[in-house]
């Protein structure tokens, strides 16, 4: 059992399933969070604004942050996008209070692995946090080997995408959801079907965590090369399939 000591100011007991940096300026929300996380296993820190959850990502490298957006000073989408300026890919999932935020986390491309609207339930939360961890453990495809679809080129072993020789920065769920479409090319997925095994839990969390994601793939995709965008096509009223762009 991996035991992290409470030397850090509110590091919370020990803990076998790592670490979750919780980002939260409500307090009744962060302490219901903080009480399911710990009752599954999980150590919980606490930050209540943006500068200090950013200093405690960086400082703790927990498994996983959960980053409430509306906060003091800071907001919870520049703490992201810090953390992803700097190469920091742990998995963040956003805590949203209005569908306006959606919309941002969906427009900004900030890699984000996911997020809840407020009011959420708690359970729903740590079943989306082991969800996002279970993705992005690897263990089940990493000893698989490279493939290609067009210009995109995947190596799950070493969890790195080419675009035309173009290394793409995916966020972990951005790579297994392409992982998963690339696995066979031409086969069309529903969004339900890519909730169910990119996401890991049922299609009752809404269809549209997969179009916002396949957005944020194709404009990475589409950044390191103009002909990589449209290898994720949209089969309509079906899903979407990854495919050779014909020339
Ligand atoms: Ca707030």
């Amino acid at each position: 059992m991996v035991r992290r000591r409470g030397t850090l100011g509110g590091v919370s007991e020990a803990t076998s399933r790592g670490l979750v940096l919780v980002v939260e300026d409500e307090r009744s929300i962060a302490d219901l969070v903080k009480l399911y996380l710990t009752r599954d296993g999980y150590g919980v820190h606490v930050e209540t604004d943006g500068a200090g959850g950013l200093a405690a990502a960086r400082r703790l490298r927990p498994v996983a942050c959960v980053l409430d957006i509306g906060l003091p000073g800071m907001d919870g989408t520049e703490v992201c996008r810090r953390l992803r300026e700097s190469g920091d890919w742990t998995p963040v999932i956003f805590l949203t209070a209005r569908d306006d935020e959606v919309d941002r986390v969906v427009g900004l491309e900030l890699g984000a692995d996911d997020y809840v609207t407020k009011p959420f339930s708690p359970r729903e939360l740590v079943a989306r946090i082991k969800a996002v961890l279970r993705r992005t453990s690897g263990a089940p495809v990493a000893a698989e080997s490279p493939r290609s679809v067009g210009v995109v080129t995947l190596d799950p072993g070493r969890r790195r995408v080419h675009a035309n020789g173009v290394e793409v920065a995916l966020t972990s769920t951005e790579f297994d959801l392409l992982a998963h479409l690339m696995q066979r090319p031409g086969r069309v997925f529903t969004r339900e079907e890519l909730l169910g095994s990119v996401w890991g839990y049922a299609a009752h969390a809404g269809t549209r965590t997969v179009d916002v994601h396949v957005a944020q793939v194709r404009g990475k995709l589409g950044d390191a090369s103009s002909l990589a965008r449209d290898v994720i096509r949209t089969v309509r009223g079906v899903g979407y399939t990854a495919d050779e762009v014909s020339p």
